[in-house]
């Protein structure tokens, strides 16, 4: 194999990443093999360690090494209060707003039947689970305020009405069709002190 096709693969594997078109791909294969071949030695170890080590944790479904995460584990979080987010983001987001002191489930997705994307898939039976065994009080619906969002913020409310447990929405602030992660602090906190019953 000749020099140029590796760079070919460079170029191609970079290509992988949002937002980034051939043009990227290429101007950062080539700054990386110009300028920073260490740098780009230490992005591929790390990427290679996080890819494999990295799972979900057993409780909550968010990004973690270890078998259940930090927010899980912690003593000082409200255990009765489950908020239900659609991605890891948002629970960064909603973390860094600093604003709620209970627990998150991550649904990775929503119910979305037209994508075949059913309640099992989002891990809704895991969150039946979780409800069963009677430690969640209220559930806050964090999902995004798309249609899916929705439809999947609904079909929670009953399992959860199905159990006696109370089931609040984030307030609005939130913009139609809003992304969690995009949303700037301030209006999370209105969002969470003004949420409603569901
Ligand atoms: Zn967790």
């Amino acid at each position: 194999m000749s020099e140029t096709s590796l760079l070919k693969d460079m170029i191609d594997a970079l290509k992988l990443l949002p937002g980034v078109g051939p043009k990227s791909a290429q101007r950062m294969a080539f700054h990386l093999l110009e300028r920073d071949r260490e740098g780009a030695l230490k992005l591929a170890e790390t990427l290679k360690e996080g890819v494999t080590r990295i799972g979900y944790c057993s409780r909550c479904r968010t990004f973690t090494e270890h078998e259940t995460c930090r927010i899980c584990k912690s003593p000082s979080r409200k255990r009765a209060q489950l908020c239900i987010v659609e991605t890891p983001a948002d629970v960064v987001a909603i973390e860094q707003a600093s604003i709620y002191q209970g627990l998150y489930f991550v649904l990775h997705g929503r119910i979305s039947p037209l994508d075949g994307i059913g309640p099992e898939d989002i891990g809704l039976d895991l969150l039946e689970q979780r409800l069963d065994e009677g430690e969640i009080e209220e559930i806050i619906l964090a999902t995004n305020t798309t249609v899916e969002g929705e439809v999947t913020a609904h079909y929670i409310s009953e399992l959860a009405s199905a159990r006696g447990v109370q089931t609040t929405r984030i307030a609005h602030g939130v913009p139609m069709g809003g992304e969690l992660e995009y949303v700037d602090s301030g209006t999370l906190t209105h969002a969470f002190q003004g949420r409603k019953s569901y």
